[in-house]
């Protein structure tokens, strides 16, 4: 099997700026532009059916630093696009029994269609347990087993934001998924396992690969698209990459002076890569999309829209 072909080969808005080695920038940042430019056409719509906008609840517990950043904006976001964003800020010292109550007041709310708990929480919180409580028809990050479940039969609802960001982004560059050789790098619950589901349902072969993979490079050389979850600056080194491969680094991670920098090392890559993502302003601003994305299709499921 090949490397992906490109049915469209650029991105809707006209020509893709390529890297210096050739390869096709994936332009997260332009693609999500046009994914809330839809999301903020639907939510109007919904906000004129149904005599009020979309909600959005963001739980943020403590303040560190990075969590605060996303929140915000999400938030941000949120608004933007019309939908109402319900802030609640919680001290660090908030018990689980206090969070599960939010949570269940929340689910109880008719204004809000989407509930979103910031990740990490304080030490002592059971993370598990809270995202469990959510109401699955708010769950709009699609953590809930319910969703994650709905989504390895085949038949998906609320869908996990960075690997449908991921599968939105091959769409838009008209890179095929069906048929192609996919190793994920990763495992996580909220990006390497639903990244993995994702890229089954879209039909590649798909390869998961974690601290117990024996020979991880020989997986990542085969592999036609690559998905990097790992969390580590420049993890994969641009040499083990296929030529032709289309390449989406999830990675956010501070390099040793300071920059921002995926799990890929980009430079080395694009010079054998057929479509990469740049980090920052790849899967990022992908993220954040889906989320509100997410938070419409909650609204009009709720309503029976
Ligand atoms: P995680 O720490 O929960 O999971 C990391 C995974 O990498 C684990 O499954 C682990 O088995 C695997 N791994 C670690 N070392 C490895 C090795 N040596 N060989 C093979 N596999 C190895 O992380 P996560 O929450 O999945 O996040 C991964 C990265 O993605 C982080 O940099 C995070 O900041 C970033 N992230 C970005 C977005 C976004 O919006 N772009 C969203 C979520 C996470």
């Amino acid at each position: 099997m090949g490397t992906p072909e490109a049915t469209a080969g650029r991105p809707a808005s006209g020509t893709p700026t390529r890297t210096s080695g050739g390869a096709v920038l994936l332009d997260g940042k332009a693609v999500a532009a046009r994914v809330r430019a839809e999301v903020a056409a639907r939510a109007a719509a919904f906000a004129q059916a149904r005599g009020r906008r979309p909600g959005l609840a963001v739980v943020q517990v403590g303040n560190d630093a990075a969590s605060s950043v996303y929140v915000r904006n999400k938030r941000r976001a949120s608004h933007e696009a019309g939908i109402e964003s319900f802030a609640h800020d919680l001290p660090a010292s908030t018990s689980e029994a206090h969070l599960l109550e939010l949570v269940g007041t929340l689910n109880g709310d008719p204004r809000v269609d989407g509930i979103l708990v910031q990740l990490p929480l304080p030490r002592g919180v059971d993370a598990n347990r809270v995202m469990d409580a959510v109401d699955p028809a708010k769950d709009v990050d699609g953590f809930h087993p319910v969703n994650t479940g709905l989504l390895a039969q085949k038949r998906p609802r609320l869908r996990p934001c960075t690997p449908f960001g991921v599968i939105r982004l091959a769409q838009e560059y008209g890179i095929t998924l069906t048929g192609q050789r996919a190793t994920v790098v990763g495992a996580s619950n909220i990006v390497g396992r639903p990244m993995a589901l994702e890229l089954l349902l879209a039909r590649a072969t798909v390869t998961v690969c974690h601290t117990g993979t024996r020979d991880l490079r020989a997986e990542v050389e085969r592999a036609d698209v690559v998905v990097a979850a790992v969390g580590q600056p420049d993890f994969i080194p641009g040499t083990w990459i296929k030529p032709g491969a289309a390449v989406f680094d999830v990675g956010i991670n501070r390099s040793a002076d300071g920059r921002l920098v995926g799990d890929v090392a980009f430079e080395s890559a694009a010079q054998r890569a057929g479509w990469i993502t740049p980090v920052p302003g790849g899967l990022g601003p992908m993220t954040i999309a889906m989320l509100l994305s997410n938070a419409v299709d909650a609204a009009c499921q709720r309503a029976g829209i």
